[in-house]
């Protein structure tokens, strides 16, 4: 848990373009922690912007980018992926001198390649991901502990000023996480293993369920608890974000799925051939790793 008014002096004006699932937290963490910080958000959609003033997460709100960043010391862009080209062209002449713009898109390559050509010099752009979520979107999904000991990854370009990745590591960590840097290009490939391929197996999962005759899935449904109902859970995310982080991290996951198709031929061969050695050792081996991963606080 961060301490209280620990992310108070850091930001006074902080412009929230797109306040869904991951915007909304951050406004709940500097509503708790940061009062006096005047949040001003910024969402297409009338009902969002109804949610966001009934649920008190913003001081100001508008569905234009350009008037949301007038004055803000810090931008944060959190709008699916696709979005971003457009929301750099239109804030680019409405920012202020010296401000920080920031984001929190799933893949930091198109992340930068969508932003950085739009975004003036004047201004410092430290892209990154927090990388926290649920299957729920939206600002009432939203809350402040989704941070919570989880990591954020910044991937700094080799001109970003020191200062304001140190002002935007501060502003994570003080929602409570662990912030790591690396190279946008370093992220993907391992944002591409931890949770590219595990949605795509996930929806495919799911998606080859439902095409199974009628009896069958009743049945599915009501015996999911013998594994399908956590790919449930994941399958059920965002359809916009996972289609623009397919799209976006397309290499680094057809790479992976190449790799993957052929681990998963082995398993079929040893399966078919009978050997049950060769699943006894790989199943060992992936025991171990969710022990690393609760060892190291993540589970
Ligand atoms: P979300 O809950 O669906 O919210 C998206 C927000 O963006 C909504 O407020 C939406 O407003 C707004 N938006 C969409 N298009 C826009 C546009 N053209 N102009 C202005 N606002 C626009 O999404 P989220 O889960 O917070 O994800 C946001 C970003 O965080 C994505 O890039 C995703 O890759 C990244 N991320 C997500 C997770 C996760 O688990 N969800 C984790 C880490 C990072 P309307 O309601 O008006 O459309």
């Amino acid at each position: 848990m961060s301490a209280p008014n620990m992310t108070a002096g850091l930001f006074d004006r902080v412009a929230l373009i797109g306040i869904g699932l991951i915007g909304s937290s951050l406004a709940r963490v500097l509503r708790r922690d940061s009062p006096q910080t005047r949040i001003v958000a910024c969402a297409r959609r009338p009902e969002t912007l109804a949610a966001v003033r009934r649920l008190d997460l913003a001081d100001e709100t508008t569905d234009d980018p350009a008037v949301a960043v007038a004055g803000a010391n810090l931008v944060v862009i959190a709008t699916p992926l696709s979005a971003y080209a457009e929301i750099g062209r239109r804030i680019a002449p409405a920012l202020r001198d010296g401000a920080i713009v920031t984001d929190v898109g799933s893949v930091k390559g198109a992340a930068i390649a969508a932003l950085q050509p739009e975004l003036p010099d004047r201004v410092h752009f430290v892209p990154g991901h927090p990388v926290a979520g649920t299957e729920h979107s939206g600002p009432e999904a939203g809350f402040a502990e989704l941070f919570d000991k989880r990591w954020c990854i910044l991937t700094p370009l080799p001109h970003t000023a020191p200062e304001a990745v140190a002002k935007v590591t501060a502003l994570w960590e003080r929602a409570g996480m662990r912030v790591a840097t690396m190279a946008a290009d370093h992220h993907d490939k391992v944002l591409a293993v931890t949770s590219h391929l595990p949605h795509l197996i996930a929806y495919t999962i799911v998606g080859t369920a439902t095409e199974l005759g009628e009896d069958l899935q009743s049945e599915v449904v009501a015996f999911s608890a013998g594994g399908f109902r956590d790919f449930t859970r994941i399958a059920a995310s965002d359809p916009v974000m996972w289609r623009d982080i397919f799209l976006a991290n397309r290499e680094a996951v057809l790479e992976l799925l190449q790799r993957f198709s052929e681990d998963l031929t082995a398993l079929q061969r040893a399966i078919r051939r009978g050997e049950g050695d060769t699943l006894h050792k790989w199943f060992t081996h992936t025991r171990a790793i969710r022990r690393s991963i609760i060892e190291a606080d993540q589970a």
